[in-house]
Order: structure tokens, then C-alpha cells, then sequence
């Protein structure tokens, strides 16, 4: 048995997940002609309360959709400096669209009004434009952090005062709504687009979607092309969507119910400096001087635990569909162990 905790995004489809992608109806969705991507798309814009949605192979691809449509080049996006639109993916932002970022030094991941508000750059012509601020709920760095939505209702009225975009990189942002209890809808009225993950946890193979106002999704589906993200037949991923949503939300809270309690036995171990507060699915912690992040990673391996080294002396282990309580056992048997 390989517990496998290195990300979120190992998880497989189920038995019943497979059965609702073998019976899926497809259509050619370049044409808009595939019934069950109609069908996801229409599901989460009626959940969030946006007017569109578009499904597309990966959250990258969403967000660097999303940043495409809401910036010109040389304008400036503002987003946190560990954000995932900025460190992992490829350089995307000035890649796909010429722009520029303002990086800010968040908490855990989070950035607040104050910090937004002086980031914005005076109308000079000496400055870049800013066009737009993207926020990460829960924060992947961060830990798995979540906002309090009360930051975010003020960063979305300074960015509707100043004129800006507002994005979310919602990757995970199913397990701040089970962790906080929020609903959809307060997302959907505070952001004007908002990426989400399929693939994370859930136990889609494959699929993200990007909600919006109807002509900015019209202008999203025209840089999907572009990208190369036009599917075909991928109704058989929408199903998979479908079919998640309705089964795989609410055990969430299993997760960080397991990641609390593994959590709680690694922050007594000698070894380790100490872990960053588990609200989510993701535990994070520093190790001291005694072993090195990847060291320690090796040393899991040989009792088939598999969690992933993000620096030289941090430990990432992630809660996932595919993780049960027998499994949670055991990793705390192990580090009990250690
Ligand atoms: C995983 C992730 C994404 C999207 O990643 P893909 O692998 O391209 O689907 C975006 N943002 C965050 C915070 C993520 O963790």
C-alpha cells in the first residue's frame, strides 16, 4: 500500500465516476455542440450566480486565460508573491500577455486591502499600468490558507472604485468554502473571474473552468483557441466534473479532518521547527538542522509514504480523495515511529 501524499492531483477516478464518463452524451465543443460540457458550464454559473463558464484542460490554462482577457501588454497584474499564477506556470504572464507583476509579501499567501491599495500605480506616464489583482483561495504555499472574506469584499470594492480586474485562482477553492462554511455565491458576486480546479482532490482525471460575464467568456473562448485548449469530445471530462460536484464536495472535510490530526503528531517530532497551521487539506512544515527536507522525504519512502520536498528544508503532504482514515493510521504510526 503507497500513501501517496505529494499532491492533490494524483487522485483517480472512482468506479461510479468512471460508470457516469462511460455513459457521458458528447458533441463536437468548438461547435458548443457537446451536451455535457454544456451541462458543467451551465451547473457552476447557476452555483456561483456568473453569467458564463468555460471548461478548458487545466487551471493554468483558466488563469492564464483570465489574465489574457483582463490585461493589455505592459499593464501590471498585483497578486501575492508566492501565487501560483506568478511561480508555477512558466512565466506565463509575460509570456501570454506582456505583462508586468507587483509582487506583495503576503501572510501565508493572503494580501490585504492596505497592500493592495499602495500597490496600484498613480496614472503616470512614467508607470505601468495596473489592470488587475488576482487573489489564491485557499493559498498553495500559504499552506492551504484561507481569506477571510471580509478582506475580500474590500479588496473587490477598492478594485471596482479603481477600475480593476478582479480575479481568483480558485484551484482549491472547494475546500474554503468546506472549511469556512461560505457559499459560492458570495465568490461570484465579489470576483469578476474566477478559475477553478476539477483534478484537485476531486477525482477527475482532467478539467478546470473559468467564470465570468457573458462577453468576457466570449473573449475567453477565443484565447482557448489560441492556446490550443479547443476540445472535441470532452464531454467524457465534463462527466467526470459533473459527476464530482455532486459526489466529492462535501468529503472534504475528511480531508482536513485527516491533515489536523496528522498535522497535530508532526508538530511533537524533535526534527521538526514547526508546522504552518493546517486549515485545509495541506500540511507544510520546516524541518531543523538534524535532516533536510528531502532526506526526510526519502526516509518516508522506504515505509511507502510519499510526500514532496518544496525547498531544502520544507515537507509538503496533501489530503486527497484517495487518502482514507486506514492510511492516516498508518502515516501516524510511522512518524510516531520516527
Ligand atoms: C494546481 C493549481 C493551479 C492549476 O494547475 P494545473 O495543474 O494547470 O491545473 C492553479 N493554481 C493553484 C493555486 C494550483 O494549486
Amino acid at each position: 500500500m503507497v500513501i501517496d501524499f505529494r499532491s492533490d492531483t494524483v487522485t483517480k477516478p472512482t468506479q461510479g465516476m468512471l460508470e457516469a464518463m462511460f455513459k457521458a452524451k458528447v458533441g463536437d465543443d468548438v461547435f458548443g455542440e457537446d451536451p455535457s460540457i454544456n451541462e458543467l458550464e451551465a451547473m457552476v454559473t447557476e452555483m456561483f450566480g456568473m453569467e458564463a463558464a468555460i471548461f478548458c484542460p487545466s487551471g493554468t490554462m483558466t488563469n492564464q486565460i483570465a489574465i489574457k482577457c483582463h490585461t493589455q501588454p505592459g499593464d501590471e497584474v498585483i497578486c501575492d508573491e508566492s501565487s501560483h499564477i506568478y511561480q508555477y506556470e512558466g512565466g506565463g504572464i509575460a509570456f501570454n500577455s506582456g505583462a508586468s507583476v507587483k509582487l506583495l509579501a503576503g501572510n501565508r499567501g493572503r494580501i490585504n486591502v492596505e497592500q493592495v491599495a499602495t500597490a496600484i500605480q498613480p496614472d503616470d506616464p512614467h508607470r505601468a499600468h495596473t489592470s488587475m489583482v488576482s487573489l489564491e483561495n485557499t493559498s498553495n504555499r500559504g499552506g492551504g490558507s484561507c481569506y477571510d472574506f471580509k478582506e475580500i469584499k474590500k479588496i473587490s470594492s477598492l478594485c471596482k472604485e479603481k477600475g480593476l480586474a478582479f480575479h481568483l485562482d480558485g484551484a482549491r477553492l472547494w475546500n474554503a468554502l468546506i472549511a469556512k462554511k461560505e457559499s459560492p455565491k458570495q465568490y461570484g458576486e465579489a470576483f469578476d473571474s474566477i478559475s477553478l480546479c476539477l483534478s484537485k482532490s476531486l477525482g477527475c482525471p482532467v478539467g478546470s473552468l473559468l467564470l465570468g460575464k457573458k462577453d468576457f467568456i466570449k473573449k475567453a473562448r477565443r484565447i482557448r483557441k489560441v492556446f490550443g485548449g479547443g476540445m472535441r469530445q470532452a464531454g467524457f471530462l465534463a462527466a467526470a466534473g459533473i459527476y464530482a460536484l455532486q459526489n466529492n464536495i462535501e468529503r472534504l472535510a475528511e480531508d482536513h479532518e485527516h491533515a489536523a490530526q496528522i498535522a497535530g503528531v508532526i508538530a511533537g517530532k524533535q526534527f521538526v521547527k514547526f508546522v504552518l497551521p493546517v486549515e485545509t487539506n495541506i500540511i507544510i512544515f520546516e524541518l531543523d538542522e538534524s535532516i533536510t527536507a528531502p532526506g526526510l522525504v526519502s526516509k518516508l519512502k522506504e515505509y511507502n509514504i510519499l510526500g514532496y520536498a518544496i525547498s531544502q528544508n520544507r515537507v509538503r503532504l496533501v489530503l486527497h480523495l484517495d487518502i482514507n482514515a486506514e492510511m492516516v493510521k498508518k502515516t501516524i504510526e510511522v512518524f510516531n515511529q520516527l
